[in-house]
Order: structure tokens, then C-alpha cells, then sequence
């Protein structure tokens, strides 16, 4: 019949290819291969063989055309069918082919794999001549094979020895993999180290475990109310109970990995397995295989981690779930919190969200009782959260061309007094967010891209911090051609410290910011410095918002604490809180009260009334209602469209189009297409659509239909972003 080859049925495997392509191949299975679903193998593509996944196996025939056969079944651990049903839930998801999220998935896999360590074996050969030297070698050698120096260091001997009786067919040398066991771990459970909530709070995680199943807890406490404890605690318990169990704990930045291995190796007594960008491809394939075979049975790591082929998941942790960081906003485009639920939920395991400042969607998650939601109040005595003032900068405004007040220069100066630290805080990087030409009026953007030029008097460069371009300042106006014309507008961190250093020459100033730590001084240096009291004033962008603790620091002043809330977007008001009250935690640890000074222009704006009251609840309240009133999320929910391309008539063309097939839906309203705030990047114009949709609407599913209607022409893009971060 049509079905038979050569009077067989053939079994045909589909294959998903690491590569933004709609859908999985179809491969014919040779005889004797035997696949599973998940299994690597590599496939011919054009000319080329590349390594898939088998994501289905199907009896039949290959249709008109024979199919190619599978090439050969990869050495590689096969890829666990949740985690293949998870990427393939994450393309649904993403309104996007299965084949970005799987290469994430096999992005562990691009080192080859570790080369076999040649070890010596005894052969059972008696050397010609035994000397008390070649016995020791050969007894050292039954006891452990091990590589040539190493067994002439066990033995005490000279290599010279190792190699005489190698060359006299006593020791043989094979190939071996060097063994990876497991790390023994201490699961012992630590409650007495807990204080009651905190106790109470690991109590709860601990009985959601034992029930089994998905579940969801929304673990809220303020800033050194001891959350890593208590899910640290959990994830004891859940690595107890079963000895197969694996425990995922996801951060949002790789600055804060190290502290958190660190807690993990003083708790577990072994450390974690680590996982982020900065892991050299060798030890990332390590950890790959040591997921996939079971041996990492915790995972410290950043968004993509999520992706790693684990085989028993029993809880994944998102540590500062609130924070921007989660989304990937380049590539695959998701939000990392949400498919660790995602995930959790298809595992059938428990998630755990823990920040100081929830995001208003957990919030909410919470208040409607999707999650659990546990709280935890401040340890008495050892966290407070400091006064928080505002100055209202209307009434007492700086000097100008400077940017500190006057309160604020006397808190500085009573604090230095007292011999203790000033934190100010800065969320702009560089020493000047624009450059301005006095001769002519233009401000200085990067060639191709739509986007001002931030200058940076550390490296004395223009710098575009949307692209990575970068250029000396020049000396004349690139415009006008002027001599010295150029003038620094507003102020960075850079230009702040400049300030604060003129103000309080004896003061010991240092910038933590991503550009000044990356060139040669340490974040870690840094910390340690101002952990040990060494600086006096430290001006900071929000990398050093987050996780560190100052025990000499008692005074925060954030310098521009409207800054956030001028982006205009969905989350303005909700990041600028998080983020001040992440600043201003940083002040008054130990025993020593802090407080935190907010330079604002605004300070009738409910962000700041809210900050200033402590009142984290009447913030939420206020945004919230906000949201309900414009059904914006949580209430309902949003999707971009971003298209580009380099020709702006085409673009048009292309996006009215686009505007003009997109599906009918009831609950659906789509805006635009308009031109993007940034609407050009790297020389590509961009349009945007932003798409609301009630809740209860299948979102992915009307994108990847609108998407469907559509075949873009050959240099136009069309990416889909849902739930977007960023409107620019
Ligand atoms: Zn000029």
C-alpha cells in the first residue's frame, strides 16, 4: 500500500531544530536506531547536519517524497519530555516557533564534551626488577587509577619511574571519563534557627511540598526579614524527601548570584550548581549534564536557567520576583517569572515568588488566592525600615548646575560628623545624560539609532547605552563645526560624585555603577570596602539598590527620585516604588536607625506620598484602581508588536497592512500602528501596535493568528511581545 517502503512501515520522527523555524521536521527513523521522544540526534539540513530534539514519533509514510533519515543519535543526554513540553509551551506562550526556546534549552550543549582523562592501570605484568619504588607505584596505582603525575605524586616517586614501568607493559594507559558524583548535602533541617515567623513561613512551604502538586506561594517580607532562610529551609525539605528532587533558585542579576551561592554552600555544605552568562562554556556543559543525569540537585542561576533539562523538579524559587530583570527583551522574548510558574505548574511542582516589593501581578495573584501568600514581618531588632522624607525640591532647590539640596547637604554633613556613611542613590549611569551643543542647539545622538548620547568623563567617551556605539567627545560640534560648544546637561552618578567629593573633600568617595566596577574594581571590592567602612560616601545607579547590607550606612538620598516615574509607561510608578524603598532599606541595619532623604519636584504625586507614609499597601491600593479603571494588567492584558525594517516607505506599507488583516475578536482592542519613541535602532525604522485584551482572552493564540495572516517581506521584522516591559 501507499504507506509501505520496501514493504515496511516506517516510523517517522519529528525533529525540532534549535533555529527560529514554525515547526519540527520530519525525519525517517533507521532501522535498529530506536528513538525516544527527547532524544539528541543529529539530522540533515541542506547541506549541513544539525543537532534536534526528536519531539514525536509517528507511524507512516513520508508522503511523495522519501524523507532523509536521521544521521545518528547523539551521545548527549536526551532532553526530559517536561522540559521539551515546557519549551514547546513556552513557544505557545510567546506567539513564536518552538525552536528559540529550545536552543536556550541546548544552549549548555556548545562546548564539546569533556575530554577523557588518561589514567594509568595496573596490567597484573610484574616489573623485571622490583624496587621499593616501582612496588609503591604499582600499589598506588591498584588502589585508584590515576593520571601519570598523579599517581607519581601518590607514590612519591619521580615520573621517570611511572614511565619505565609503562614502557614495561606493567602500567597501561586508558581513557576515562572523570567521575562527577553527586554532592553530599546537609538536608538536615535548621527550624531552631529560625525565629517564629520565619518558622511559621517555612512551616507553610514545607506542608504545600508534602501535599504534592502544583502549587504557588507568594513569600512577602521586607527588606532582612530572612527569606533566603526560610526558602532555603524548603528547599531542604523538598531535596529530603525525595533523593531524585532537584530545587531551581532563580535571581534577576548575576551581581547578586555570588551572595546567594554563598548562603547555599554555608547551608547545604556543598555548593550549588551556578548558571549564567558569565559561566565559561565548559562548566557550563557540566552543569547541563549534571541536570539532566540528576546529579545538581540545586541550581543557582538567572532567567535562562529555567530552561535546564532537570528531572524531578520539586521547587523553583524566584528570588526579587518584581524585578525588570526577569523579561528578555531580546531574541525569545518572555518574562522569566512567569514561565517559572509556567514551568512549576507543567512540572507539577511547587514555586515560590519572595520579594520586599512584590509585583502588583503577584499581588494580585495572591489576593485572588491562585497563590499562597505568606508574610514576614521585620526581625526585631536587626531590620527596620528607615524614615523616609521627602525634600521638595520647589522650595529648596539646589544651586545650579548642581544637583544636591540643601537638606540633604546638611544630612550629609551631620552624617559624616557622626562618623557614618551616605548612600546616594542615582539610577543613571555616566556624567551626563545629554550633550548639547551651545552654538547651534543640537543634542548629540548615535548615528543610527534614536537615542542621546550619555557622556562619560571615566573613559572621556559619548557613550549610546541603548546600542553599545561609543566615540571620543569630540571637540567640536559634529553639527555646526563650533570649538568647545559642547555642554553637559543633567546629571549622572559621575557628575553627582564630582559634587559630592567638592562639598566633603575629607570624605572618602567611590561610584558603584555597572561602567565604573567593570573597569578592574570589583563589585565585591567595592562592597567590601563600604562593608568595612573605607568610604564615606558611595554614589550608586540601582546595582547597588539590591541584596547588599551596610552596617555603617545610615543616611540614603536619592538625588532624582522622579526619575522613574517620567518614562510614562505601564510600570513607572510601580518601579519607581520598588526601587526607592529598595534604596532607602539600605540605610539603618544593625542597631542604628537610618533614614532616607527623596529629592523630588513632585511631591504630591502618590508615589511619593505613599513613600513617604511607609505605606506600601496605599501604593498598591492607588495603582491598582488605576489599572482596574483602564483594564490594564492585572486587569486585563497587553501584547506588542514591534515592527522594523530599513526603508521607511516599505515599513509603512507593510504595517497598514498588517493593521488591516488583524483577526476580529470581542475583548481585543489594538492601537497603533505608530511610530516607536525609539524609532530607529541601528539604523531600522520601527512601528509599534500595542494590543489590550480582556483576561479571560486567549492573548498568544490571537497573536499567533494575526501573525499567521501576514508574510512579512524579506528585510521587515515582526516581533511579538507579550505582556511588554518596554514601550519604547
Ligand atoms: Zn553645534
Amino acid at each position: 500500500m501507499g504507506d509501505c517502503v520496501g514493504g515496511q512501515r516506517l516510523r517517522i520522527a519529528s525533529v525540532l531544530l534549535p533555529m527560529p523555524l514554525p515547526e519540527a521536521f520530519d525525519y525517517a527513523e533507521p532501522e535498529d536506531m530506536a528513538l525516544s521522544v527527547g532524544d539528541q540526534v543529529a539530522v540533515p539540513l541542506g547541506p549541513r547536519l544539525m543537532r534536534g530534539v526528536v519531539s514525536a514519533l509517528r507511524e507512516g509514510a513520508g508522503g511523495n517524497r522519501p524523507l532523509k533519515p536521521v544521521h545518528a543519535r547523539l551521545d548527549d543526554p536526551p532532553l526530559p519530555v517536561s522540559t521539551l513540553a515546557f519549551v514547546e509551551w513556552a513557544a505557545r506562550y510567546a506567539a513564536d516557533g518552538p525552536g528559540q526556546p529550545l536552543a536556550i534549552a541546548l544552549r549548555g550543549l556548545r562546548a564539546p564534551p569533556p575530554r577523557p582523562e588518561r589514567v594509568l592501570v595496573v596490567t597484573g605484568k610484574a616489573p623485571a626488577r622490583a624496587t621499593p619504588a616501582r612496588t609503591r607505584v604499582l600499589e598506588a596505582a591498584a588502589r585508584e587509577a590515576l593520571a601519570g603525575p598523579r599517581l607519581a605524586e601518590a607514590a612519591g616517586v619521580s615520573s621517570g619511574v611511572v614511565k619505565g614501568l609503562v614502557e614495561e607493559g606493567c602500567l597501561r594507559i586508558e581513557e576515562r571519563l572523570a567521575e562527577r558524583p553527586a554532592p553530599v548535602l546537609d538536608l538536615a533541617p535548621r527550624m531552631e534557627r529560625l525565629n517564629a515567623g520565619q518558622a511559621a513561613a517555612a512551616g507553610a512551604l514545607n506542608a504545600s511540598l508534602d501535599a504534592g502538586g502544583f502549587s504557588a506561594t507568594l513569600l512577602d517580607g521586607v527588606t532582612g526579614s530572612g527569606k533566603t532562610e526560610v526558602y532555603l529551609e524548603a528547599a531542604a525539605h523538598a531535596l529530603a524527601a525525595d533523593p531524585e528532587a532537584q530545587v531551581l533558585i532563580l535571581l534577576p542579576e548575576i551581581a547578586l548570584t555570588q551572595a546567594v551561592i554563598a548562603r547555599v554552600a554555608d547551608r547545604f555544605g556543598a555548593p550549588p550548581g551556578e548558571w549564567h552568562s558569565a559561566v565559561p562554556p565548559p562548566r557550563r556543559r557540566m552543569l547541563w549534564e549534571d541536570v539532566a543525569e540528576g546529579r545538581a540537585r540545586i541550581v543557582v542561576g538567572a532567567r535562562s536557567a529555567l530552561f535546564l533539562p532537570f528531572r524531578k523538579l520539586a521547587l523553583i524559587v524566584v528570588d526579587e520576583e518584581h524585578d525588570a530583570s526577569y523579561k528578555q527583551e531580546e531574541g525569545f522574548i518572555y518574562q522569566g517569572r512567569d514561565l517559572a510558574v509556567a514551568r512549576a505548574s507543567l512540572e507539577g511542582c511547587a514555586v515560590v515568588l519572595a520579594s520586599a516589593t512584590p509585583s502588583l501581578e503577584s499581588l494580585w495573584n495572591a489576593e485572588q488566592g491562585r497563590y499562597g501568600w505568606l508574610k514576614l514581618g521585620a526581625r526585631h531588632g536587626t531590620a527596620r525600615l528607615p524614615d523616609i522624607a521627602l525634600i521638595d525640591l520647589r522650595q529648596t532647590p539646589p544651586e545650579k548646575n548642581h544637583w544636591l539640596s540643601p537638606p540633604l547637604r546638611e544630612a550629609m554633613a551631620a552624617t559624616l560628623a557622626a562618623g557614618e556613611q551616605v548612600l546616594l542613590f542615582l539610577n543613571r549611569r555616566g556624567y551626563a545624560p545629554v550633550v548639547l551643543c551651545r552654538a547651534c542647539g543640537e543634542r548629540l545622538t548615535a548615528p543610527d539609532t534614536d537615542s542621546w548620547l550619555v557622556e562619560h568623563r571615566y573613559t572621556g567617551r559619548l557613550v549610546c547605552h541603548l546600542t553599545g556605539f561609543s566615540m571620543p567627545r569630540p571637540e567640536r560640534c559634529p553639527h555646526c563645526g563650533a570649538k568647545d560648544s559642547l555642554v553637559s546637561i543633567g546629571p549622572g552618578v559621575e557628575r553627582v560624585e564630582e559634587e559630592a567629593r567638592s562639598l566633603f573633600p575629607e570624605a572618602t568617595t567611590a561610584i558603584f555603577s555597572s561602567d565604573t566596577i567593570s573597569g578592574g574594581q570589583s563589585a565585591r571590592e567595592l562592597v567590601e570596602a563600604m562593608e568595612r567602612g573605607e568610604i564615606d560616601i558611595l554614589v550608586a545607579t540601582q546595582a547597588a539598590a539590591k541584596g547588599h547590607n551596610f552596617p555603617g550606612l545610615t543616611l540614603v538620598g536619592v538625588v532624582d527620585a522622579d526619575l522613574g516615574l517620567r518614562g510614562g509607561d505601564l510600570r513607572a510608578g510601580e518601579r519607581t516604588f520598588q526601587l526607592l524603598i529598595q534604596a532607602s532599606g539600605r540605610a539603618g541595619r544593625a542597631d542604628r536607625p537610618g533614614r532616607a532623604l527623596l529629592q523630588t519636584w513632585a511631591p504630591e504625586h502618590a508615589v511619593m506620598r505613599a513613600l513617604a507614609a511607609a505605606d506600601r499597601d496605599g501604593f498598591v491600593e492607588a495603582e491598582m484602581e488605576l489599572r482596574r479603571a483602564a483594564s490594564l494588567p492585572p486587569y486585563g492584558r497587553l501584547a506588542a508588536v514591534v515592527l522594523s525594517g530599513p526603508d521607511p516607505g516599505a515599513l509603512e506599507a507593510f504595517a497598514r497592512q498588517m493593521a488591516s488583516v488583524a483577526p476580529n475578536a470581542e475583548g481585543v482592542e489594538i492601537y497603533g500602528p505608530a511610530d516607536a519613541p525609539l524609532g530607529l535602532i541601528r539604523g531600522r525604522r520601527r512601528k509599534r501596535f500595542l494590543v489590550r485584551a480582556d483576561r479571560r482572552v486567549d492573548l498568544s493564540g490571537y497573536m499567533a493568528a494575526w501573525r499567521a495572516r501576514v508574510k512579512p517581506p524579506g528585510p521587515i521584522r515582526v516581533g511579538i511581545d507579550i505582556d511588554p516591559y518596554s514601550f519604547l
